[in-house]
């Protein structure tokens, strides 16, 4: 099992240094996607997706974004959880999302194929 020995934001994603020497970038907006937190796995699984809601009057098709899903997705705090996983809280406000270094190595293994 490899750890991490060097975490640091390069602004649109997390950077991450190995013990083995391998460096990984990983994008702040995917690792959102993958959040591991139930209610993400939840919604990820779920087959119906909520629609956008659209303006119907003039304007057809004109999706109204969230305020938090107009910014682009950021990072606010990373905190070390134990020394298996890091918990990341995100700008739109979610904060349950606890990513095993295993998921994390995944995710950038993932990325760099
Ligand atoms: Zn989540």
């Amino acid at each position: 099992m490899e750890n991490p020995v060097r975490l640091e934001s390069y602004g649109e994603g997390l950077e991450i240094e190995w013990s083995d020497g391998v460096m990984h970038r990983l994008a702040w907006r995917d690792l959102r996607f993958a959040c591991p937190c139930a209610t993400c796995r939840v919604k990820r699984e779920s087959p119906t997706q909520p629609s956008p809601p659209v303006i119907n009057s003039g304007s057809r098709g004109l999706t109204i974004l969230t305020a938090a899903e107009a910014q682009p997705i950021r990072a606010t705090k990373l905190r070390p959880v134990g020394n298996y996983a890091y918990a990341i809280e995100f700008n739109d406000g979610h904060n349950t999302g606890i990513y095993p270094l295993e998921a994390l190595r995944e995710l950038g293994m993932a990325g760099t194929v």
